[in-house]
């Protein structure tokens, strides 16, 4: 199997190559040429699979034989150890139809561990074959960065910074980065906003002179090994509610529409599924451009679900590709138009997009509501983000038969503020992690500089 880029101008790449490598070189995003397909008899074989297992059924194809079949049964199984439940991702049922996907039982309590966990260990696997060692930059003001630091703190081949604002994410976000005591883990307090972080990174991928030679690789949802672990549990979830005999939908709390373009493949994979429904807080570009074709950017609002803010959703792109029946010229016009003014889709694209997809968008008031009305109805205290996929799976539900799918994306202890604004008392940390705000941190406070960023990298790195 070969990667292709989205916009239809960069090589082709292997799957290690594709692990190893970020954006495509004309600024697409890399989606398999071809998807495998499971057959009703695959799924049905499922059924009953622990999670590694069916994680390593649906993921197999795409490593194309490029890892030998134990060495990747190893990692898979690694990687969902990690996850402090036995059903890794359990299923709740909510009410007669209606199921909550709990994604946080890993390291870090919200489901970006899906991807990370995975990623770090392929990544690894891939240098030391190569004998090579590579550097990991990134920018978070959240769940990314502690993800992506609990992934990578056993690789052996990877140093890893993460640049985050300081003074600017929650304490139990910073501690969930800081606190984390690894030789190759370094946590950089930028004195600047977000967009000041997450500018260096860029230039720093653009231009990696000031490494000499080593590579530099990018584990934002970009990459496409995020996705594909990301299809598993769209995939166990319905094989344990009936598929391949029974359809499935799915509420997905959505940002840059990494989480739910895994359903869609999983869906093109052989996967019944109704309906997906994009949930998205007041930074609503997904609604906008479902329910009235306005695909343009607006400022960017700070909302109770911090996760989810965002003024453009980057893996959309994979879904105009497929949309625009894979003409990367098409795809690469439409988003440089979008760059730099209000744009709409074609009619054909935006008809299929509908055929699947359905939105609904949710402000900071009603998040609050959903979290007490969940409470009410049943003894759940959401997180802020699942609370919006709550709420959207009730209002742009298509038919009560299907049985709907909530995707939990965060523990509710992750986000208290806006537990407590709920009128909560606040949700314990799970056990594991109840000391969290006594362990000791670590952390390099530095200017908003990119020399000063790249110099810090280049002394530390090993
Ligand atoms: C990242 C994140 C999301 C958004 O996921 P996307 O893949 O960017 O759409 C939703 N909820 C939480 C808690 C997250 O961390």
């Amino acid at each position: 199997m070969r990667y292709v880029s989205t916009r239809g101008q960069a090589p082709a790449l292997s799957f290690e190559e594709v692990v190893l490598t970020g954006l495509a070189n004309d600024g697409g995003l890399y989606v398999p040429e071809s998807l495998p397909h499971f057959s009703a008899e695959a799924l049905a074989d499922m059924a009953g699979l622990s999670y590694a297992e069916i994680a390593f059924r649906v993921m197999q194809p795409f490593v194309n034989g490029e890892i030998d079949d134990d060495t990747f049964h190893g990692l898979v199984t690694d990687a969902y150890a990690t996850f402090n439940h036995d059903a890794v991702l359990p299923l709740k049922q909510l009410d007669a139809n209606h199921f909550l996907l709990e994604q946080f039982h890993g390291p870090t309590l919200a489901f970006k561990d899906v991807a990370l966990q995975l990623l770090g260990r392929l990544l690894d696997h891939f240098l030391k074959k190569r004998n090579e060692r590579a550097v990991i930059m990134g920018a978070t003001s959240g769940d990314t960065g502690s993800a992506a630091i609990e992934g990578c703190r056993h690789c052996d081949n990877l140093d890893i910074f993460i640049l985050h604002p300081h003074n600017r994410v929650s304490e139990v976000q910073r501690r969930q980065m800081t606190t984390v005591v690894a030789n190759n883990v370094f946590n950089v307090a930028i004195e600047g906003n977000f967009d000041d972080a997450q500018a260096m990174v860029k230039q720093s991928f653009a231009n990696q002179d000031f490494l000499n030679g080593s590579r530099l690789v990018a584990v934002n949802s970009i990459n496409w090994a995020r996705i594909m672990a990301q299809i598993v549990y769209y995939v166990a979830a319905g094989v344990a509610l009936g598929a391949p005999h029974r359809e499935v939908s799915f509420s997905v709390p959505s940002a840059n529409f990494g989480n739910v373009f895994a359903g869609y493949m999983a869906h093109r994979m052989g996967l019944p599924v109704k309906q997906f429904i994009i949930a998205t807080n007041a930074n609503d570009i997904l609604h906008r451009t479902l329910t009235a074709n306005d695909f343009s950017k607006r400022e960017l609002a700070a909302t109770l679900a911090p996760s989810m803010d965002i003024v453009v959703s980057s893996n959309f792109e994979r879904l105009l590709f497929d949309a625009y029946e894979r003409d990367g010229d098409a795809v690469a016009a439409l988003l440089e138009r979008f760059q730099t003014e209000p744009t709409a889709l074609a009619d054909a694209p935006l008809a299929k997009l509908r055929a699947k997809f359905s939105s609904f968008s949710v402000d900071d008031a009603t998040i609050l509501e959903v979290i007490r009305e969940a409470h009410h109805r049943t003894g759940e205290i959401l997180d802020p983000h699942t609370a919006t996929g709550y709420r959207a799976a009730e209002r742009a539900r298509a038919d009560q038969s299907t049985p709907m799918v909530t995707l939990a994306t965060a523990h509710p202890a992750k986000f208290a503020e806006a537990v407590v604004k709920a009128g909560f008392q606040g949700v314990p940390l799970p056990t594991h992690m109840d000391d969290l705000l006594d362990r000791e941190e670590r952390y390099s406070v530095l200017p908003a500089t990119l020399e000063a960023v790249q110099q810090f990298v280049v002394d530390n790195r090993r």
